[in-house]
C-alpha cells in the first residue's frame, strides 16, 4: 500500500510534542510492514535540515489570494529515517526557528497545504491513501474533493488523525479567497461556528477519522472544545486507536542520551546511577524519591496546579520528597513554579525550556512521573515512563485511562480522578508509601517495564482503517 502522512511536526526533523513522535515513528514501523510511506511536512530552519542532505524533487509557486509564495519539494536523499521524507521549502513563510506561533500561522500552514496537493496531483501515481495529521492538514479532504485543480484527487480515500482536538485552526471567512478555485455548492463545508474550521472541515470530508486513544474518542462526544456535535455525526466513520511508542528510540538499554543503559534485568542499580546524575545537575537529594514533570506548562496538562501541588507536597514531606520540572509554557505557571526554588533548596529544581536530552535522562532517572492533565488525547510522558521503569501518577482521563492502571487494581501506576491539587497530593501521598516498600516498589516498575507498547502491533490498525476506507472507493 503506498501511503502519504502530512503533518506539521515529525521528530527528529521538528518536534514540539507527541505530534512528532507519532509521525517519526508510525511510518517507519509501517515500513518495515512493507508498505511505501511517505512523510510530507514543513521546511523549518531546524538543526535536521542543515546537517542533512536533500535534493529538490518538484517546484512551483503557491497562490494565496494576492500573494505569490515560489516553493519546493526537498526529499532527504538517504531515507535514513526509515521512510521517504518530503520537506516543502517556502522560504518567506517557514524559514523560521518555531513550528507555530507566529501570526501569519495560518497563510503558513495553507499555503503547505495547496503547494503539497500541487506536487501530489502532478505526480503519475499518487497514493492509495492520504493521512492527514491534526488542523494544519486539515483542508487537504476538502481540497481533495471540491478544488478544481485537484479533480484527480477526487478518489483517493483520505485520513484524519487527531492528535489534540482542542486546537481547531479556525479563521475568518475574509480569507476564503486563499483557498483554489472550488465548486461554491460546498462552501457551507467549510463553516463551523460562523468561521471556516479547519479541523471541521477535516472531520466533514476525510473518509475516515482517527483519534490517538479509544478513550478520548469516548470523551470528545461530550467535551471537544465545540465540536462535540460534529464527533457524535461522524461516529460511524471515526476509531480511536491507540499510540505506540518508538522502542527504538525510547530503549534504556540502548538510549545514548542516559548516564547508564540498563534494562528490565538491571533496572534498580542502573536508575539509581541516573537518579544520581539528575540529582547533581539539579541539587536534589539521591536518598530521596523524585518525581518529575514533563511538558507543555499548560492548563490542559494541569500545569496551573503544580505549583500550589509541589509546595504542598514538599511542605507536607519536608525534605523527604524531590521534586523537577521540565517544561514551558504560560509565563505566569513558569514565574509561579520558579518562586518555589527558594523555599525548597535541596529537594527541588526546574529547567524552564524544551530539552530532549534532559527528558531521556529524567525518564530514566526519576521513581514518579506526574501527569496530572485535564485533557490527554493519549499521552506519551506515560508510555515511556513505564518503559524506563518510571511510575507514572495521572489523572484518569483520555489516553491515560487507556494506559494506566492503579496499583491497588494490579496495575502499573498510580490514578486520580479529579484534576485538583488535593487528588495530586494524595496520589504523592501513596506512592512515597510505595516508595518504601521496596519489593512492591520493585514489582510494579517490573510491570511497567514490561508493558508492550510498540508500534508493531498497533500500525497494523492503522492499515485496517486505510483498508476499509480503500474498499468503499
Ligand atoms: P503533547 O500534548 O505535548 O503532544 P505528549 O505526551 O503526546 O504530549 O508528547 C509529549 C512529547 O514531548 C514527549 O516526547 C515529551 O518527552 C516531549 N516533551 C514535552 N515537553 C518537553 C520539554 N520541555 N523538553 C523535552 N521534551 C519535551
Amino acid at each position: 500500500m503506498e501511503i502519504f502522512h502530512i503533518s506539521a511536526e515529525c521528530y527528529p526533523v521538528a518536534k514540539v510534542g507527541g505530534l512528532a513522535d507519532v509521525v517519526g515513528a508510525l511510518p517507519k514501523y509501517q515500513n518495515n510492514a512493507g508498505d511505501k510511506v511517505r512523510v510530507v511536512m514543513p521546511c523549518y530552519d531546524t538543526k535536521f535540515k542543515k546537517e542533512n542532505d536533500f535534493e529538490c524533487v518538484y517546484w512551483g509557486h503557491v497562490k494565496l489570494g494576492d500573494f505569490n509564495f515560489p516553493f519546493n519539494i526537498l526529499k532527504e536523499k538517504t531515507d535514513k529515517l526509515g521512510f521517504e521524507l518530503y520537506l516543502v521549502e517556502i522560504q518567506e513563510l517557514f524559514d523560521r526557528k518555531d513550528v507555530y506561533g507566529y501570526q501569519d500561522d495560518i497563510e503558513r500552514f495553507l499555503s503547505f497545504q495547496i503547494a503539497t496537493l500541487d506536487w501530489i496531483s502532478g505526480r503519475s501515481e499518487v497514493a492509495d491513501v492520504i493521512n492527514c495529521h491534526d488542523h494544519h492538514t486539515g483542508l487537504i479532504p476538502f481540497m481533495m474533493l471540491y478544488c478544481h485543480k485537484y479533480e484527480k484527487l477526487r478518489n483517493i480515500p483520505s485520513m484524519i488523525t487527531i492528535h489534540n482536538g482542542l486546537y481547531q485552526g479556525q479563521f475568518g471567512f475574509d480569507k476564503l479567497y486563499y483557498l483554489p478555485e472550488f465548486d461554491l455548492a460546498h462552501v457551507n463545508v467549510l463553516e463551523w461556528d460562523n468561521c471556516i474550521n479547519s479541523l471541521a472541515v477535516a472531520i466533514k470530508c476525510a473518509w475516515a477519522v482517527t483519534t490517538v486513544s479509544p478513550n478520548y474518542l469516548n470523551e470528545i462526544n461530550s467535551s471537544a472544545n465545540g465540536l462535540e456535535s460534529l464527533f457524535n455525526l461522524v461516529r460511524y466513520k471515526s476509531r480511536g486507536i491507540l499510540n505506540g511508542i518508538d522502542i527504538e528510540v525510547w530503549d534504556p538499554a540502548k538510549d545514548a542520551m542516559l548516564e547508564k543503559n540498563y534494562s528490565i534485568k538491571n533496572f534498580e542499580k542502573g536508575k539509581q546511577e541516573n537518579k544520581e546524575k539528575l540529582c547533581n545537575l539539579f541539587n536534589l537529594d539521591p536518598t530521596k524519591p523524585l518525581f518529575s514533570f514533563i511538558g507543555r506548562l499548560l492548563e490542559e496538562k494541569g500545569g496551573d496546579l503544580l505549583p500550589h501541588a509541589a509546595a504542598l507536597a514538599l511542605s507536607e514531606n519536608y525534605q523527604q520528597i524531590n521534586i523537577l520540572i521540565l517544561g514551558s509554557g504560560d509565563k505566569v505557571i513558569e514565574n509561579q513554579l520558579n518562586s518555589l526554588l527558594q523555599d525548597y533548596k535541596g529537594n527541588y529544581n526546574t529547567f524552564i525550556g524544551y530539552n530532549e536530552e534532559l527528558a531521556h535522562l529524567i525518564y530514566a532517572g526519576s521513581d514518579f512521573l506526574l501527569m496530572p492533565s485535564r485533557v490527554e488525547p493519549c499521552g506519551l510522558n506515560q508510555m515511556y515512563s513505564l518503559r524506563y521503569g518510571t511510575i507514572p501518577i495521572v489523572r484518569r482521563t483520555g489516553g491515560l485511562r487507556d494506559t494506566v492502571i492503579d496499583f491497588g487494581d494490579d496495575g502499573n501506576g498510580i490514578c486520580h480522578d479529579q484534576a485538583t491539587v488535593g487528588d495530586i497530593c494524595y496520589s504523592i501521598q501513596r506512592a512515597v508509601d510505595l516508595y518504601d516498600d521496596k519489593k512492591h516498589f520493585n514489582k510494579i516498575r517490573k510491570i511497567g517495564m514490561s508493558t508492550d507498547h510498540s508500534w508493531e502491533r498497533v500500525c497494523q490498525e492503522y492499515i485496517e482503517m486505510y483498508k476499509l476506507i480503500i474498499n468503499k472507493k
